[in-house]
């Protein structure tokens, strides 16, 4: 993807406009950005839109964009994160400046806490964490000091020391900020930003044993890497003044401007690792790329396209209020791509047979089908015919309605690319389910056009019996029934019982690369499928990624 194409600079939003009078009043000469994830789970679809806004804004204003990975969490990050997050971010079409982990400064951090301590800006307190909670405070009330507040800088100073020496356990002593027990902001009340975990961190192994909290490390962190737009969600507005309080107190060389926006919430999905992880956790999804799931590893295997989740985020723009978007946005974003770029082929998902009574047997013949109807630079491919195909069992209806253009006793249809039938009749099986559908074919009709400009309102998609290819399809849909499960306190009962229905007797056309899983095919009338990441000559398996028509509108119509 070029850089152009993932650059919306057209619409104004509230942040491009802060950045250009920060460039105009000369505050600032280029632009640094950064996206911190907490290695803790996979991306999902609102990381993509914090994304697409940090490396979008750096690549924008000619600046450039860090990969930090916020890692002050040891007992919940991991490696295997770390890799998903760099793969992620670099399918969505972004690079890096640098890819720093938090725990890169922690040497740094520790001595700007000593800092805070040595001019009395914080403190050691050896209250039990009940208590400390208990004497913060609440929305009504102020908080009340502990005992410890007025240790003198000596002494927090050689405790803080020996909270580094691992000469404490866990939960012993804490760092505390030193600012207003009696602010209305409860984030001022004297936050903790240091505490005691003996364990070993994925990054720094046992070096350390104490570790500084999200607050004091994130806006250092920006600090230390020039960063001069720090960009997140609405959910750190009241974080802000602590972020500046504490860069105030420390004075480093760069003091970045925190701008929030609204976080993306999706209907019909869930927008927190956290809550994911639940899922990965207890067996209700295949793993963090099950592609089902709205992270960026399970849209991948769906199916999405890099321009489509971009094209999205770039969609929805940038808001100050939280907002529900609606799944369509979305899946008509992906909608629109893959019409565009798809190749065409044909796909039987419920198989019975057509059987051309009048065509030889032991005859078979090559069709020329177009792989895409409207851009004709995707070529053609030759398509094997022969006298048993497979078509799909709802184009066959025993006293079709008049209005029903496909096949029933007496009708006559166009088979794509190929040749018109008509049907004579029906053989069943003794259970009374359909063995095969007997036709006859118009040999003057190859193409699809008669030679005597006879017309036939429908057209079917088939596929030559002996040359198809057998497929598991596993047919995916949302993954919650309700539209917003994070509302549920327990939204396990919410998923959708059939967000995946799998079928294992489908039929392809021999021109479908069944490794091929960059790029979705269209199945000519029934959607897009992408071959999943375990399909393999031997056992070709497809997901389909989205259907041709929004089949959930309806729905909704009907309430
Ligand atoms: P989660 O609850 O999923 O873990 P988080 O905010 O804790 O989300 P981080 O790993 O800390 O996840 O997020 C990295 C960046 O992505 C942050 O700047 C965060 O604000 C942003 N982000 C996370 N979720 C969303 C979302 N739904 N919409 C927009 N930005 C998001
Ligand atoms: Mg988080």
């Amino acid at each position: 993807m070029s850089d152009a194409s993932i650059v919306d600079a057209d619409t104004s939003n509230f942040i491009r406009d802060a950045i250009n009078a920060d460039i105009a009043d000369e505050k600032i000469s280029k632009v640094i950005t950064r996206f911190p994830p907490e290695p803790n789970g996979y991306l999902h679809i609102g990381h993509a839109k914090s994304i697409c806004l940090n490396f979008g804004t750096a690549i924008e204003f000619g600046g450039h964009c860090n990969l930090r990975f916020d890692d002050t969490n040891p007992e919940k990050e991991s490696v295997e994160y770390i890799n998903a997050i760099r793969r992620d971010v670099e399918w969505l079409g972004f690079s890096w400046n640098s890819n720093p982990h938090a725990s890169d400064y922690f040497g740094q951090l520790y001595d700007y806490a000593v800092q805070l301590i040595k001019q009395g800006d914080a403190y050691v307190d050896s209250q039990t964490a009940e208590d400390i909670r208990t004497n913060r405070g609440t929305l009504t009330e102020p908080g009340i000091a502990g005992p410890y507040r007025n240790r003198s800088p000596e002494e927090n100073l050689a405790l803080f020391e020996q909270m580094k020496a691992g000469e404490f356990a866990d939960g012993v002593h804490v760092l505390r900020a030193k600012i207003d027990l009696e602010s209305g902001n409860i984030n001022m009340r004297d936050p903790v930003i240091y505490r005691i975990r003996h364990v070993t961190h994925h990054n720094t192994g046992d070096t350390w044993c104490i570790y500084p909290l999200y607050d004091f490390t994130h806006g250092l962190s920006d600090a230390i890497e020039g960063v001069t737009h720090s960009l997140c969600t609405l959910e750190f507005m009241d974080h802000r003044p602590l972020y500046d309080w504490i860069l105030d107190k420390l004075d480093p060389p760069c003091h970045p401007r925190q701008i929030e926006f609204a976080r993306l919430q999706l209907e019909y999905s869930l927008t927190s690792k956290r809550k994911l992880n639940l899922l990965v956790r207890d067996g209700h999804v295949d793993g963090w790329d099950d592609p089902r799931m709205l992270t960026i590893a399970g849209m991948r295997r769906r199916g999405f396209t890099p321009q489509s989740v971009v094209e999205f985020c770039r969609m929805i723009g940038m808001t100050k209020k939280d907002s529900m978007i609606e799944m369509a946005v979305l899946e008509n974003a992906l909608r629109e791509d893959l019409n565009s770029r798809s190749t065409r082929r044909m796909a039987v998902i419920n198989p019975i047979k057509l059987i051309i009574e009048n065509y030889p047997e032991d005859h078979e013949e090559m069709v020329t089908g177009s792989n895409h109807p409207q851009n004709p630079d995707y070529g053609t491919r030759q398509i094997p015919f022969s006298r048993e195909l497979y078509i799909e069992q709802d184009d066959y209806m025993d006293d079709a309605p008049k209005k029903f253009f496909r096949l029933t006793v007496g009708r006559e249809v166009r088979l794509r690319f190929a040749y018109y039938v008509t049907c004579k009749e029906v053989i069943r099986n003794e259970d009374g389910s359909i063995n095969s559908v007997i036709c006859t074919y118009d040999p003057n009709s190859r193409g699809g056009k008669s030679a005597d400009g006879r017309k036939v309102k429908g057209t079917i998609h088939w596929v030559s019996a002996n040359h198809a290819v057998n497929a598991k399809v596993n047919l995916l849909d949302r993954l919650f029934l309700t539209p917003n499960p994070a509302a549920e306190d327990d939204f396990i009962p919410t998923l959708n019982p059939e967000s995946r229905v799998v079928v294992n007797n489908a039929k392809l056309e021999p021109a479908i690369d069944v490794t091929d899983n960059i790029l979705a095919y269209q199945f000519e009338r029934l959607g897009y499928f992408i071959s999943d990441i375990h399909s393999s000559i031997e056992q070709p398996i497809f997901n389909r990624t989205m259907t041709l028509r929004d089949s959930w509108a309806k729905m909704g119509q009907q309430k």
